[in-house]
């Protein structure tokens, strides 16, 4: 990390699920935080091929627009049966009316159609690319993933997207079934912080490399 955060950032997501995770995430770090919706910017095309590529294009966008430095999670869940899906495309797969159960239903028809119902081929994994982006044009990545399974029917009514279908290695509950604070994971004041999810993966490795970067000011 080159640049020390301070100051007002904005959260470049116009998801709210996604939005009330990156701002709890991100009050640790102790920047004000505004939204890309509450600023009026619009939402530039995801045309990248990996997800940091998209969260770079959402992330310099909003910095560019705004004037202030800006984050941008893109992010996903991957099948490993369906070969990654539905992955970069886990927003649209929800449709025009943002219908994760009809998304997550798909997901489970997918399988069925290629014969994967067995858990040992339910594998799949969720990645979080967390750009940070100025407006003189530099950036940061962080990056966090968390492996797990799929289940049907989902679980739980907590959460946002695909949540309630997933069941995070080592863990009995889906995301759908816990409280924010368990799916995150992180104990900030533990001498070792244990995160969770892919989001929050994402967001210790930033905190620690702006303590790296804090140390060697010391
Ligand atoms: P995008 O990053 O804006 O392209 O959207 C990512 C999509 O992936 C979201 O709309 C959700 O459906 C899904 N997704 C990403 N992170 C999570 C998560 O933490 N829980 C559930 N679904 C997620």
């Amino acid at each position: 990390m080159s640049r020390i955060l301070t100051g007002r950032v904005v959260i470049a997501t116009h998801n709210p699920g996604k939005l009330a995770e990156m701002t709890e995430l991100l009050a640790p770090f102790g920047v004000e935080t505004v939204s890309a919706g509450a600023l009026g910017l619009p939402e530039p095309d995801e045309t990248g091929t990996m997800f940091a590529e998209n969260a770079a294009i959402k992330a310099h966008a909003a910095a560019q627009a705004s004037g202030l430095p800006a984050f941008a999670d893109d992010s996903g869940v991957c099948v490993h049966a369906l070969d990654g899906a539905p992955g970069l495309f886990s927003a649209r797969w929800g449709g025009p009316n943002k219908d994760f159960g009809a998304a997550m239903a798909r997901i489970e028809a997918e399988l069925a159609r290629r014969g994967a119902t067995a858990p040992e081929t339910r594998r799949a994994h969720f990645v979080s690319a967390l750009v940070i982006a100025w407006p003189d044009g530099h950036e940061e990545l962080f990056e966090g993933r968390i492996h797990g399974e799929v289940v049907y029917p989902p679980r739980g009514e907590r959460g946002f997207g695909y949540d309630p279908m997933f069941l995070p290695d080592g863990h009995q509950r889906t995301f759908g079934e816990m409280v924010s604070d368990e799916k995150h994971g992180i104990d900030w004041a533990a001498p070792d912080p244990q995160p969770l999810s892919h989001r929050a993966r994402a967001f210790l490795a930033l905190s620690r490399a702006c303590l790296r970067r804090a140390q060697s000011l010391a």
